[in-house]
């Protein structure tokens, strides 16, 4: 296994990232921000998981009052995933230890502003508020500029769009940060941080792929990911992302441990060929964006009634918000997204249409026994 690598040291309330320091665990809140009891016992059953840090989303300004609140009663490290809302950073960082952005997303608003503009600020506003930041970026909503200039190669896109903020960061005279590129799909996140590493070694990285799925299927692809990152020296932080019943939620913590200690210890699963083939069923991990907690039931429906297509190589994507849902479907065969009454399914980019939640699982049969036999005509 090769050495660590030694990048630079960042400090996110008590905890340091980078510099060698052990890998910190992270998980991340699926609760409502504004429902504060069950956030703050979503924290504390995190954090009593072993979480170093645990992360919480913050959309609007309600949504920050309920941070304020939740940070009066739990003394862990609190991260904030700014997401779409970059000004929110003002109000937020008086609370945090740390704020994620996604590059992919300082474009929704205030469209007069230049993009250094807006990452001025939020470094700024760290700065002011002794916060560390990271640049969270995503394959699913990278920054249309590079989906311009890569097209359909996500993963230049990702490793471009991440090490254009390192360099207007560095610029701006703010070091504090680490850098995220994750994907649901575990080789495109060992190659994007592959990438990102060789030419960035001094910036610690925060692991993760992205909408795993239900375990054991999205540990697996996860574990795969960090088997081969962490033992090339690339990782200073993780979270294991898997859609979970929120009592559940420590286990995110519990499987990231796991897997970093099988990894120090030598303990490896071997990655058969066939991990690829077959049915594929992505799903996010949940966030307080969930607009109805029938998202999670539904996902663990889904797979079980297409277990019967198991040998047939087709991505299904179930995702629980409109903010992500409709780019992050949009590369999987068939994609389901969750509103408050009703769920959108999609065959690769196009819409078929919203359908309750009770109708749903019919109709994405209909659409993957059409699917299988088109295939099977070629
Ligand atoms: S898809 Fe939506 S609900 Fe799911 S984790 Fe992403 S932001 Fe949260």
């Amino acid at each position: 296994m090769a050495e660590r690598r030694i990048t630079r040291v960042v400090g996110v309330g008590p905890l340091t990232l980078g510099g060698g320091a052990p890998i910190a665990v992270q998980s991340m809140a699926a609760t409502r921000t504004q429902d504060i009891d069950a956030t703050v016992r979503q924290v504390e059953l995190i954090e009593a998981a072993g979480a170093d840090l645990v992360r919480v989303a913050v959309d609007s300004k309600r949504d920050v009052e309920a941070l304020a609140e939740v940070r009066r009663r739990t003394s862990a490290p609190l991260s904030v995933d700014l997401q779409e809302n970059y000004r929110l950073a003002a109000l937020v960082a008086p609370h945090v230890d740390k704020m994620r952005y996604n590059p992919g997303h300082l474009h929704h608003h205030e469209k007069d502003r230049t993009i250094e503009e807006k990452v001025a600020f939020l470094a700024e506003t760290a700065m002011e508020h002794d916060c560390a930041l990271r640049v969270g970026v995503n394959c699913g909503s990278v920054d249309p500029r590079m989906l311009e200039r890569y097209g359909s190669d996500h993963v230049s896109g990702m490793v471009a769009s991440a090490l254009e903020h390192c360099a207007l960061l560095d610029q701006m005279g703010f070091e504090r940060y680490v850098v995220s590129l994750k994907d649901s799909d575990w080789r495109k996140v060992v190659e994007g941080n592959r990438r990102f590493a060789a030419e960035r070694p001094d910036v610690p990285l925060h692991l993760g792929v992205t909408e795993a799925g239900m375990p054991p299927e999205g540990e697996i692809k996860t574990r795969v990911a960090f088997e081969q990152l962490i033992t090339e020296g690339i990782g200073d932080t993780v979270r294991v992302s898997l859609t979970l019943p929120f009592e559940e939620k420590g286990r995110e913590v519990t499987v990231a441990r796991e897997i970093i200690a099988d990894i120090q210890a030598g303990r490896f699963r071997s990655v058969p060929a066939s991990l690829d083939q077959g049915l594929n069923i992505i799903s996010c991990p949940s966030c307080s964006r969930v607009e109805n907690e029938a998202f999670i039931e539904l996902a663990q429906d889904v797979k079980t009634m297409t277990a019967y297509a198991k040998d047939h190589d087709v991505t299904i994507a179930v995702m629980g918000c409109r903010v992500n849902g409709p780019g992050e479907t949009d590369d999987a065969d068939l994609g389901l997204w969750c509103g408050p009454v009703a769920v959108n399914l999609k065959r690769g980019e196009e819409s078929l249409g919203a359908y309750s939640y009770d109708e749903v699982l019919g109709r994405l049969r209909v659409e993957l026994d059409a699917i299988i036999a088109e295939r099977a005509a070629v």
